[in-house]
């Protein structure tokens, strides 16, 4: 079962408006729209992994070149 973006709250589907909706703060997700929130998440979740790596490079290079 997949969470709300939102709030974290749980989605229960339901089938006659074929949409997800939040249990928690009443959000609705079509399943197209779950998809791409999920895909959106994870890009910017890898973005900000890639930025720490870059400044923990620069860290260690800055601390390399002061000995
Ligand atoms: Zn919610």
């Amino acid at each position: 079962m997949p969470f709300c973006y939102e709030c974290g709250g749980r989605l229960v589907y339901e089938r006659e408006t074929k949409t997800y909706v939040c249990q928690g703060c009443g959000f609705t997700y079509t399943s197209q729209e779950l998809l791409v929130e999920r895909e959106r998440r994870f890009n910017s979740k890898f973005e900000a992994d890639k930025r720490k790596k870059k400044h923990q490079e620069y860290l260690e290079w800055w601390l390399s070149s002061k000995s």
